[in-house]
């Protein structure tokens, strides 16, 4: 078991009357890779320049290790930031951009080389020490900047959407790389994006976020499978979202009307009554696209098709105008896969795979 490094309780904050955070509560594990996720303008990067000393928090406190930080200077703090706009020094070399710290510090020369060369080697710079910055590509200037922000080892780094201005696929090698330096050097990243799938595919944890307030607080895979209410579902991920209501119930299952059918259904985790509406959700990977001639299912037809490379992505209206998501795999044996535009179809899913929410009101 992990331990709390970073807590954060009742934290406020209000810009011109608006409240951007709400007595926001966070327990942030050491050694842990965490992300803040939500839509623009939600307090993400407000609540990290909070953790950082950057803004004051009009309410609540930050405690690091047992320590107060909440009066504490940013310069005082054991941690650092990256920015998605890195500020490296541009007349130094890569070298002394990343000692900088060190030579504040007024450290000796040899540990200085030795520190400096340990970690261009974990950025995988170690043939770029004497470059410029201007030398540099983008990804490699961010690894600079992400070298000088771990080089005095902090408790806490703090990245703001540190892979944004890079393009697709280099977006994507950034990703492991910064898991994996983030795993051999041990320390806390709590790192910010608007990305759904760079969160999911990077944390140990992911914290959603709207107007200032906690949505979920989960594992990528608790976030992703086991929402915890409509806003979660539908900002992380593709989602279907069926209305149902409940006609019946036992021990552990309960018998849905959705889609114009009766579908026995796991119980889940929330109280329900006979007659409750309740949102049935599937995933788009969920979704099974059946031939017309069977009787499983609803029957609908086929509205787009988009080859995806590993997947074929369709969109079903069915007759009563749903709108149906599904997403296979191609498999080009398989008849179903030529089926085109206009073409009658049937879908359904594996029973197990929906996640029911309950309505919400206000
Ligand atoms: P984005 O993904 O667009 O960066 P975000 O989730 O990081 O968004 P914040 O930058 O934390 O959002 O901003 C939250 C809200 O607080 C926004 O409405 C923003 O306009 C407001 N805000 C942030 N900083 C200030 C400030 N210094 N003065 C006034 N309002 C501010």
């Amino acid at each position: 078991m992990k331990k709390t490094l970073l807590s954060l309780r009742e934290l406020s904050k209000h810009f011109s009357g608006k409240t951007v955070l709400d007595a926001l509560d966070l327990d942030i594990l050491d050694g842990e890779f965490i992300t803040l996720l939500g839509p623009s303008g939600c307090g993400k990067t407000t609540l990290l320049r909070l953790i950082a000393g950057f803004e004051h928090p009009d309410a609540g406190t930050i405690t690091l290790d047992g320590t107060d930080l909440t009066q504490v200077p940013p310069e005082h703090r054991p941690l650092n930031t990256v920015f998605q706009h890195y500020a490296l020094f541009p007349h130094m070399s890569v070298f002394d951009n990343v000692a900088y710290g060190l030579k504040m510090e007024k450290r000796p020369k040899d540990e200085i080389r030795q520190r400096v060369d340990e970690v261009l080697a974990m950025v995988q710079l170690q043939d770029f020490a004497r470059r410029k910055p201007h030398q540099l590509s983008g990804g490699q200037q961010q690894r600079v900047a992400i070298a000088r922000a771990v080089i005095k080892r902090p408790r806490l780094l703090l990245l703001d959407e540190p892979l944004s201005a890079l393009d697709y696929k280099l977006r994507r090698t950034m990703q492991v790389e910064l898991k994996r330096l983030q795993r051999e050097l041990g320390i806390t990243f709590v790192f910010v994006t608007h990305d759904q799938e760079e969160a999911l595919s990077m944390s140990d944890r992911v914290v959603v976020l709207k107007s200032g307030l906690v949505q979920q607080l989960g594992t990528p895979r608790e976030v992703y499978e086991r929402p915890a209410n409509l806003f979660t579902a539908g900002f992380v991920g593709e989602t279907n979202l069926f209305p149902g209501r409940v006609l019946s119930q036992d021990d552990d299952s309960i018998l849905v009307d959705v889609l114009g059918f009766r579908r026995k259904l796991r119980r889940p985790s929330f109280a329900v009554q006979e007659g409750q509406p309740v949102h049935v959700l599937l995933r788009p990977e969920d979704i099974r696209v059946l031939d017309p001639s069977g009787d499983q299912g609803v029957a609908g037809k086929i509205v787009e098709r988009n080859y995806k490379g590993s997947t074929l992505d369709s969109v079903i209206h069915l007759e009563d105008g749903t709108e149906v998501l599904a997403s296979e795999f191609f498999d080009e044996d398989d008849p179903m896969f030529d089926y085109r535009l206009g073409e009658p179809v049937r879908v359904s899913w594996v029973d197990g795979w929906e996640w029911l929410l309950p309505e919400e009101t206000g």
